[in-house]
C-alpha cells in the first residue's frame, strides 16, 4: 500500500520570516493528519531556518534542484551530501521550469538522480508534456522518452526508491488542471513504464505524483485514481490552509 505523499514546490517565493510562518502553520497542524506524508521544499536560502521550524514535526524537508558534482569548483551549485547535510530527505529533480526554462535535459537529471541516490536524498523526479506536444497526441511518447533518459541505469532497488512527479506543463500555475482521467491515463502509463522496465514490485512500490494547478477543490477527485499516489503542490503550497486541506483530501 503506497502512503500518499504530498509536497509543496515553494519556487522562488517567500523571504525568510515568510518562510518560517508558513513551515511553523505546517508543521504545527500536520499532526492532525493521517496516513499522509507531507515535505515542503523552500528556496534553498531558507533550507536551514525552515528545518529548524520543522524541527519536532513529521513534515519532511526537500529541496528544489541539486547539482550532480559532490564538491569542487561549480560556483552557485549545491551538492547531495550539502542537502543531507541541512536536513533534507527530498529533492526535487528536471521540474519543467529547469526543463524549459534553463535547459535541463534528461541527461542532467539522470546524472542528478544517480547523485542524490548515492548521497541517501530521496528524488521526487518531474517528467510532463508541453500544450503543443498534448494537442499533437504525443503526451505518451515525450513521457516514456523523459522517464527513459531520466532514469537511465537506475537498478530495481533504486528505481524502488524514487518519486515520481507527473505534471503536464500546461497545467503549472495556469489554473487549467488535468482532469482526473487525463491524469490517471498517463500515471497508468509511467506504472506500466515501471513495470516493463524493472518488475511489478518496483510498479507496485513507487509513489507516483500529479502536478499542475493542485487546488483544495480539485484534489480529491484528483487523489481518488487508483495510480495518483499524492500532489506535487505549487501555487496552493504557500498558503498552509490550502496546502493542507490538500493533504487532507490524500
Ligand atoms: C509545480 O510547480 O510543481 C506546480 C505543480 O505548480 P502549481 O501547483 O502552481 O501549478
Amino acid at each position: 500500500m503506497r502512503k500518499p505523499f504530498i509536497a509543496g514546490n515553494w519556487k522562488m517565493n517567500t523571504d525568510r520570516a515568510t518562510a518560517v510562518e508558513l513551515a511553523t502553520a505546517v508543521a504545527r497542524q500536520a499532526d492532525q493528519l493521517n496516513n499522509v506524508e507531507l515535505a515542503v521544499c523552500p528556496p534553498s536560502i531558507y533550507l536551514d531556518a525552515v528545518a529548524t521550524a520543522l524541527s519536532h514535526s513529521g513534515v519532511a524537508l526537500g529541496a528544489q534542484n541539486m547539482y550532480h558534482e559532490p564538491s569542487g569548483a561549480f560556483t552557485g551549485e549545491l551538492s547531495a551530501a550539502m542537502l543531507l547535510d541541512i536536513g533534507c530527505r527530498y529533492v526535487i529533480l528536471g521540474h519543467s521550469e529547469r526543463r524549459h526554462l534553463l535547459g535541463e535535459t534528461d541527461q542532467d537529471v539522470n546524472r542528478k538522480l544517480h547523485a542524490a541516490l548515492a548521497a541517501g536524498l530521496t528524488p521526487i523526479v518531474c517528467v510532463g508534456e508541453q500544450l503543443q506536444q498534448r494537442e499533437a497526441g504525443q503526451t505518451r511518447q515525450v513521457i516514456q522518452q523523459q522517464f527513459t533518459g531520466s532514469l537511465a541505469g537506475l537498478s530495481p532497488q533504486d528505481a524502488a526508491g524514487i518519486v515520481i512527479a507527473y505534471e503536464p506543463v500546461w497545467a503549472i500555475g495556469t489554473g487549467k488542471v488535468a482532469t482526473p482521467q487525463q491524469a490517471q491515463e498517463v500515471h497508468l502509463d509511467l506504472r506500466k513504464l515501471l513495470a516493463d522496465r524493472y518488475n511489478i514490485d518496483v510498479a507496485d512500490a513507487v509513489r507516483i505524483q500529479y502536478g499542475g494547478s493542485v487546488k483544495p477543490d480539485n484534489a480529491a477527485e484528483l487523489l481518488a485514481q487508483p495510480d495518483i499516489d499524492g500532489a506535487l503542490v505549487g501555487g496552493a503550497s504557500l498558503e498552509a490552509d490550502s496546502f493542507l486541506a490538500i493533504a487532507g483530501a490524500a
